[in-house]
């Protein structure tokens, strides 16, 4: 079993001891070691024929809404499938015992699922459904079971008609304000900052670990690579979230 490495310990207890705030920015990572692909399909799927970039942007849905939304729906169907992780649960049981904010770039609903209340999903999430032109809220069950290997059309919108989307962000959209802010606020006010299997390639969010340096975080960085936040990053500890988090609980 891996230990905490020392210092990493150390930050951890002297903000547990000192009464400040964690956050933690969770990135894809954490979802790849629960069995959901990062983004790409699989090869022998119809999606491989597909760039992701071309699929999640407002111009293909309008192109084509039953290609994205089969696409989505696909996607959904992979989450469904899939379980949390060890890591997903630590963080769970960690926010019970200290003050903890979860900020996640991951459109899953894995933490939830975990127990986790996520503060922000500052890309949206698969799951929370609204109309592409009005913009409501749909809350009304999912069709059936799609296989995942074909063109699904939409749901209709019951006030406007037009199509219902997924609640992610897309290529070219901005961050939704409100997980936006809570993500900023987190970060400016936390002593402790987790960076969890984030590339740390995607911006804004990727600009968080700096923010919370810089009002005096310490940041601390789990990632079994180095990634482009692994300079900025106070310690490192090259290990997976299903592997590391649990570790914390021991401190
Ligand atoms: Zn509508």
């Amino acid at each position: 079993m891996e230990r905490v490495p020392a210092a990493i310990a150390d930050a951890l207890q002297r903000t547990i001891e000192g009464g400040g705030r964690i956050c933690v920015l969770t990135g894809a990572g954490m979802s790849a070691e629960s069995g959901i692909p990062t983004f790409r399909g699989t090869h022998d799927s119809l999606w491989s024929r597909f760039d992701p970039m071309q699929l999640a942007r407002a111009e293909a849905w309008c192109a084509d809404p039953a290609l994205v939304w089969g696409w989505y729906r696909w996607r959904m169907q992979l989450v469904r499938d899939a379980q949390p992780n060890a890591g997903h649960q630590a963080l769970a049981d960690l926010a019970r015992r200290v003050p903890l904010a979860l900020v996640t770039q991951n459109v899953d609903d894995l933490h939830e699922r975990a127990g986790s209340t996520v503060d922000a999903h500052v890309h949206g999430s698969l799951f929370a459904l609204r109309c592409f032109a009005c913009g409501r809220t749909h809350h009304g069950p999912l069709d059936d079971y799609v296989d995942g290997q074909q063109k699904v059309a939409p749901l209709r919108c019951t006030a406007c008609g037009d199509a219902i989307r997924p609640g992610v962000v897309w290529f070219g959209e901005s961050l939704p304000d409100e997980a936006w802010n809570t993500a900023v606020d987190a970060a400016t006010r936390c002593a402790l900052m987790l960076v969890v299997g984030t590339s740390g390639l995607v911006y804004p969010a990727a600009g968080l670990p700096a923010l919370a340096r810089r009002h005096g975080a310490t940041v601390v960085e789990i990632n079994p690579e180095p990634t482009a936040l692994s300079a900025e990053a106070d310690h490192v500890w090259r290990s997976t979230a299903a592997q590391a988090l649990p570790q914390l609980l021991a401190v």
